[in-house]
């Protein structure tokens, strides 16, 4: 057996009941292969087996009084993945899907991402299986308290920096901050990002995701020879990250024609563009999880427990809800439908294994979550920056960066796809990109 093949076996074994996570890792590994067989270094340094522990996870209870005065708990998690190149940096999810596996897929791809942003950020994620669905403002500070009580231990602007992920936006970020202040009697801004703009926030964090998933579709779509202007999009969600991903589409002359949430997708073919896209944003923070509301709207189709992967015509497909959303038969569905020839991933880890392999054999471009999605990270890393310089740039001063780094990111990866022979093949370029950087780090290091 090799090398990868060895430290495949034993991370299936030993997190035998953390499926998502041991997807992640396979994924990973399997790109890596000619990088570790061609340098033994990073066998003889355990590099593989050290890179998929993390250095820490901590799961905690988190009690909480809803309105009615009845006690609720929770569990939550802080799984601190790797500091090879900088203090943990990941979001907290806030969703009643949330586990240990959950946490730990997303910390590990988390330390990729942040790598490839080339900022000195390193891999972190945290949670709880908390439900915001249908929650008062009370009960969401009052657990977001319970939360930052436990929290605080682990994170500080120069150890942890957690920020928002599904479930929670500036408004939790805001009650985390202020309690974690109190508790600790001084203003450590650089301990949370995602803040609001009056205390520390960066401008131009909100859309950053979205947006710089767009910018690295431009560079993606330069590369095919094609624009985004004339090109169709179907996207999944209905969240911040769909609202910022529609919203540069529009900026730059494309179509937007389906959003979904977990009732079902909405097929809007005149185009979901100018106060569609405002009333994502207020369809979201009604917290009723549910996107028929757009449909009875606007007067146009939804259809029920659907997803519109191959049912609808478009050029590109962007899922930007959650992990696992293209299965298989989704993937099948796409390849005959025959429109679509290019799935941009923004949601973490949205194509099932089986899928992915389904779409490479018939020809589709997979770019890949830990590339697109990295410009909200990126814009939370430029937060701490500001913090730590106490000044605020101005929202084109942001939009500058993250316009240049997405650039780069694609840039990169497809460099990195070129050097090992995988020309086109950008999972595998992100892949080796995000890992020379933090395996090299920790080369230098020694064990740690
Ligand atoms: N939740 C986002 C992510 O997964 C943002 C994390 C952050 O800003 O630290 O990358």
């Amino acid at each position: 057996m090799s090398y990868v093949d060895d430290v495949i076996a034993s991370v299936s074994a030993k997190n035998a009941n953390e499926p998502e996570f041991i997807q992640a890792v396979e994924e990973v590994l399997e790109s890596l292969r000619p990088v570790v067989e061609q340098d033994d270094r990073y066998e003889k340094a355990a590099i593989l087996e050290r890179m998929c522990e993390p250095e820490r996870i901590v799961s905690f209870r988190v009690p909480w009084v809803d309105d009615e005065g009845k006690v609720q708990v929770n569990r939550g998690f802080r799984a601190q993945f790797n500091s090879a190149i900088g203090p943990y940096k990941g979001g907290i999810r806030l969703h009643p899907t949330v586990n240990q596996s959950i946490i730990k897929f997303l910390g590990f791809e988390q330390t990729f991402k942040n790598s490839l942003t080339g900022l000195p950020i390193g891999g972190g994620k945290g949670g709880s299986d908390f439900n915001p669905k249908g929650k008062s403002d009370g009960e969401i500070m009052r657990f977001c308290q319970s939360f930052m009580t436990e929290l605080y231990r682990y994170i500080g602007g120069d150890t942890d920096c957690p920020a928002g992920d599904i479930g929670c936006g500036a408004k939790e970020i805001g009650y985390m901050f202020g309690f974690y202040k109190r508790i600790i009697g001084r203003y450590d801004n650089g301990a949370l990002s995602g803040k609001g703009i009056p205390y520390g926030g960066s401008l131009g964090r909100t859309e950053a995701t979205g947006h710089g998933a767009v910018y690295f579709t431009e560079k993606l779509f330069e590369s095919l020879g094609r624009t985004i202007k004339g090109t169709t999009f179907a996207l999944s969600g209905f969240g911040n990250v769909t609202w910022g991903v529609a919203d540069m589409i529009n900026k730059l002359g494309g179509k937007v024609v389906t959003v979904s949430g977990p009732d079902g997708y909405v097929y809007d073919p005149d185009g979901i563009s100018g106060e569609k896209v405002d009333y994502l944003v207020e369809m979201r923070s009604s917290l009723r999880d549910r996107c028929e509301d757009y449909a009875d709207k606007y007067g146009c189709e939804f259809h029920k427990g659907e997803k519109p992967w191959g049912r609808v015509k478009a050029d590109i497909y962007m899922p930007c809800a959650t992990q696992n959303e293209i299965a298989l038969e989704d993937a099948e569905r796409m390849v005959a439908e025959g429109t679509c020839r290019v799935l941009v991933e923004v949601a973490n880890m949205p194509t099932r294994a089986e899928a992915v392999k389904c779409l490479k054999d018939a020809g589709f471009v997979i770019a890949p979550s830990k590339a697109v999605n990295a410009g909200g990270v990126a814009v939370s890393a430029l937060e701490m920056s500001q913090n730590a310089m106490k000044l605020s740039w101005t929202e084109k001063e942001v939009d500058d960066r993250l316009k240049n780094i997405m650039y780069n990111i694609f840039n990169n990866i497809d460099a990195a796809a070129r050097e090992y022979g995988m020309e086109g093949d950008l999972i595998a370029g992100a892949n080796i990109a995000g890992f020379k950087k933090v395996a090299d780090a920790m080369l230098a290091q020694g064990i740690f």
